[in-house]
Formats: structure tokens, sequence, C-alpha cells
């Protein structure tokens, strides 16, 4: 399958996935139908190696690709975004069965979803869900919520606990398949945006698991995790970026249409102050996102430039989408103008793979570290 170019891959966000997007703000779920065009335009294949049937671009060369899925409804970026970052732990810490869902993900034809967060209480090394030695396998009991696609995913990356201690080898990982005895999947944890991402509750008790589906080392869960979320803060600020472009571009286009005592709003100083403080928020963002992708390439530590541009850009979306609606007027409020979703879409960037507040941690160890 030849790669797209970027505007082919845009064109299809744009113009093919949008504008089929009804049924799924309306449904919350993603028509089979779309999601196999999604495949065929080449979505789940973009960073995956090239020996797992990808077509192995660089942190880099995926920027411009991702941000033109993600000038376009929310559950497509999601579906990029996701796809060409979970197959990072699976190629790093997987055995070779685990290996060999990879190709099937580029395809289309396997789904992994990736599960830390915990209702219960607790995140990173605090997690309340346990594993615990069962003969050859092992018994899993807790929960997860917010699990992105676990409605249709058919393995979950599961981090959970295997020892009280709370430090940091103190979690591993499963690769466990949907079909697993014991498995409660509850796909009705519906969001305010970000529709047919299919988020889930997640709930195990006593659930056995084998050996064989343990993903890397005990006590390796941390790495297993971070080989996903390190990344994946560089794509997901990438995605903000994207959206950020698109309030932008709604707003400019609606100030040039909309005419009030006698002139378009776009000839009204207040107006072109808004969008020049929008393109400057959006342009700063992706020379950040930039920045951390060359240093991710480059093999070099970019967890302070990934949590840099994260913090950034989670503020620079929040006061795009805020003044791109105000440029729409009360229209804007509705849910004829696209603006109304995207302002939604772009909320759900706050919690996404770890808040804003957990970036400044980051950021302030780094700034203090130096
Ligand atoms: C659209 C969407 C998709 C998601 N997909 C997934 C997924 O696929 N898999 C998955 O595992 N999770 C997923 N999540 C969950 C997400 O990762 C968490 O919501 C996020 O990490 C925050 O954790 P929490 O909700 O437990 O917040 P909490 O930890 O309860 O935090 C509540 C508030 O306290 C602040 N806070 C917490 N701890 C500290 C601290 N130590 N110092 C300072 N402030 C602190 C937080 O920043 C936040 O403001 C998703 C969430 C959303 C909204």
């Amino acid at each position: 399958m030849s790669k797209p170019t970027v505007e082919e891959f845009t064109k299809f966000f744009l113009d093919e996935y949008e504008p089929a997007s009804q049924p799924i703000e309306d449904e919350d779920a993603i028509p089979a139908d779309l999601l196999k065009r999604a495949a065929h335009a080449g979505a789940y294949r973009l960073t995956i190696p090239e020996e797992h049937g990808g077509y192995g671009l660089s942190v880099t060369d995926y920027l411009p690709y991702l941000e033109g899925a993600a000038r376009g409804h929310g559950s497509g970026r999601m579906l990029v975004h996701l796809t060409n970052g979970v197959w990072r732990p699976l190629a790093r810490f997987g055995n070779q069965d685990q290996r060999a869902l990879i190709p099937k993900m580029a395809s289309g034809a396997a789904v992994v979803a990736f599960c830390l967060t915990e209702q219960s209480g607790g995140t990173g090394r605090n997690l309340q869900s346990r594993a615990l030695r069962a003969g050859a396998g092992w018994r899993i009991s807790g929960e997860k919520h917010l699990i992105t696609f676990a409605d249709r995913a058919d393995h979950f990356i599961l981090v959970v606990a295997t020892d009280d201690r709370q430090a940091k080898d103190s979690l591993t990982a499963f690769l466990v398949p949907r079909e697993t005895d014991g498995f409660e999947i509850d796909a009705t944890q519906h969001t305010m945006g970000l529709h047919g991402t299919g988020h889930a509750w997640l709930r195990y008790s006593g659930m056995y698991v084998e050996d064989r589906f343990r993903l890397g080392e005990i006590g390796q869960g941390l790495e297993v995790a971070l080989s996903f979320l390190d990344y994946s803060r560089v794509s997901l600020s990438n995605c903000m970026v994207g959206l950020a472009q698109r309030a932008l571009d709604e707003a400019t286009s609606f100030a040039r249409k909309r005419v009030t005592f006698g002139k378009p709003i776009a000839e009204r100083q207040a107006i072109q102050t808004h969008l020049a403080d929008m393109y400057a928020d959006v342009e700063a963002g992706r020379g950040l996102v930039l920045k951390a992708a060359r240093q991710c390439d480059a093999g070099e530590n970019f967890t302070a430039a990934a949590a840099t541009a994260k913090l950034f850009c989670l503020n620079m979306v929040g006061r795009v989408t805020d003044l791109s609606l105000r440029v729409h007027g009360g229209f804007g409020y509705t849910k004829q103008a696209a603006i109304e979703r995207i302002y939604r879409d772009a909320r759900g960037f706050w919690f996404e793979e770890g808040t804003a507040e957990i970036q400044s941690l980051v950021v302030a160890r780094h700034v203090l570290d130096a």
C-alpha cells in the first residue's frame, strides 16, 4: 500500500471523514465503514516500522499528517494518534506473539487500548489494581476507567501493581485479550466531546491471566507505560496544534463573512487582535512540538521538551478555541457551527494522558535541575 501525501491524507480527514461524522456525534460510535476507509487512507500505519507493515515515518515526518487529521473530527485524530503510538510498547517489550499484533494494527484488523487510569484513586505508582501470582499465571483484580476505544479494542495493555511498595519497579504490564474470562468492559462512559472514541470502565476481580500475556518483565510496567506516554506527549501536543489551527481557520472565515454595522467584522481592530493572538499562539505551539519531535528522532532525552510542548499547547488550545468561539458570536454556541464541536473536543486535551499540572511538575523539575 503506497504512502499518501500529507495533502491526500488531510483531504481524507477534512473532505471525507468529517462530512460523514454526524452519526458519530449522534450515536457516539464510529461506523464500521468509516473505520475501513480510514485504514485504506493509511491512518493506522504511518509510524509503524516497515518491517511490521507500516510506512515507518519518523516523529518529525509524522507531524504534518497528524496535524491534518487533527483539523477534522476528534474521533479521526484519535484513531491516528492512538494507533500510531500504542504499537511502541509492543515492539519494545513484546514477545513474538505480542509483536505479531503490530501488522494487524497497521491494517486496522487489531485494536489495542492503553489502560492506566483508575477512578478509585491513584495514578502512576499509586495504582490500586493488583496482580498476584497464581500457579503459572496471575490473578488480577481492580478497575480502570476512561479507556479510549475500549468499545472496540481486542487487546488491552493493562498496567497494575505486583507489590505494595509503590516503588518504580512495583508495576507490571499485561496484554489482556478482550475475551478473557472475568474481564468486564462497560463502554457507556460518554464524554463531553470527542464523540466516537468509545470510552469505558474496565472491571476485573480475580481474573486469571496466563504468564505469556505479561508485557515486559515483572516490575517493568512503568517503563512500558512511559514508552507510550513520553512519545505521546509530542503526538498529543501536535493534535492540539491541528485543532487550534482549525479553530483559527473557522474564526477567519466567519470574520470575513459576518457583516455588522455595514462592515465585515474582520475589518474591526478588536477582531484582528483576536486573530493575531490566535495565530501567534498556534505558531508558537507548532515550534515547540517540532523541537520535541526532532530531539526524539535524534535519540536525545526529550522528556522536558515534550512536557514543555504539552504544557504550552494545553493552555494554547484553550485560549484559541475560546477566542474562536467569541469571534463567532452567538452563532458559535449553536450546533450548526463547527466551533461548537471543536470547543468541546478541545476540552478533552486537559486530561488526556496527563494534565497541565503534571506537565508543570516535569518542566519545573527540569528548570530546577538545570
Ligand atoms: C479524552 C480522554 C481520553 C483518555 N484516554 C485514556 C486512556 O486511553 N487510557 C488511560 O489510562 N486513561 C485515559 N484517560 C484518562 C486520563 O489519562 C486521566 O484523566 C488523566 O491522566 C488525569 O488523571 P485523573 O483523571 O485520575 O485525575 P486526578 O489524578 O484525579 O487529578 C485531579 C486534579 O488534580 C491534579 N493533580 C493530581 N495529582 C497531582 C499532583 N501530584 N500534583 C499536582 N496536581 C495534581 C490534576 O492535575 C487534576 O487537576 C483519558 C482521559 C480523557 C479525558
